[in-house]
């Protein structure tokens, strides 16, 4: 087991409705360390990759973000959710449809901060049905920029998310896939990578 899988098995808690909460180290709490740690596995990954900017979405994958960004040593941009029917057109725009709180948002970024000179590194803390990626890359897309690989924490195999973003090409990598998890008796198996 790697350092995230570990720190998984040793504080995260199996919910019903296939979800995970590690809130206490990951996307509520913050685990500062841990994140450092992801921040150079994620380098090293991607050590091939010419990276101009990050790109997460609000909120949880915020903070994973900006220290991957340090390794980087380049801009984070997330994309905002807004309720605004009025938005103009210096944004690009995306529907996504969130697998926790099961509601539609629209994501916004400006057009002043991402170009067809970027080349991106999408980080996110989870990977579950895909919809937060598919917003994600198509903004980039609709910017004109290149997404150069995307990162996750948590990847839940057993959903189809992984799976899609594969097959349509892009470089995935994920720090943790659960391939399988338990509600009633919280054991949780790892994909081997
Ligand atoms: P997707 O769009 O891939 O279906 O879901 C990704 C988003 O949903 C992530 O940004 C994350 O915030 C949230 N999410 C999905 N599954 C889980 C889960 O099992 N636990 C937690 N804490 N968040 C999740």
């Amino acid at each position: 087991m790697n350092f995230l899988e570990e720190r998984i098995v040793k504080d995260g808690i199996v919910k019903e409705g296939n979800v995970l909460k590690v809130d206490s180290f990951l996307n509520h709490q913050m685990d500062i360390n841990l994140f450092e740690e992801m921040g150079a596995e994620f380098k090293h990954r991607f050590a091939d990759a010419n990276i101009t900017k990050i790109v997460t979405i609000e909120s949880s994958g915020i903070g994973i973000a900006c220290i991957v960004a340090r390794y980087f040593n380049v801009p984070v941009v997330f994309a905002k959710k807004s309720k605004s029917i009025n938005i103009d057109g210096d944004m690009y725009v995306a529907e996504v449809e969130s697998f926790t709180h099961k509601c539609k948002n629209q994501v916004i970024v400006s057009k002043k901060f991402l170009n067809e000179d970027d080349h991106i590194l999408i980080i996110d803390d989870f990977l579950a049905n895909g919809c937060a990626l598919q917003g994600l890359i198509s903004i980039v897309s609709e910017a004109g920029g290149t997404v150069e690989g995307i990162g996750i924490a948590i990847e839940k195999g057993f959903q189809a998310g992984g799976r899609m973003i594969r097959n349509l090409g892009y470089r995935l990598e994920s720090l943790a896939i659960v391939d399988n998890m338990d509600a009633e008796n919280g054991t949780i198996e790892f994909r081997e990578q």
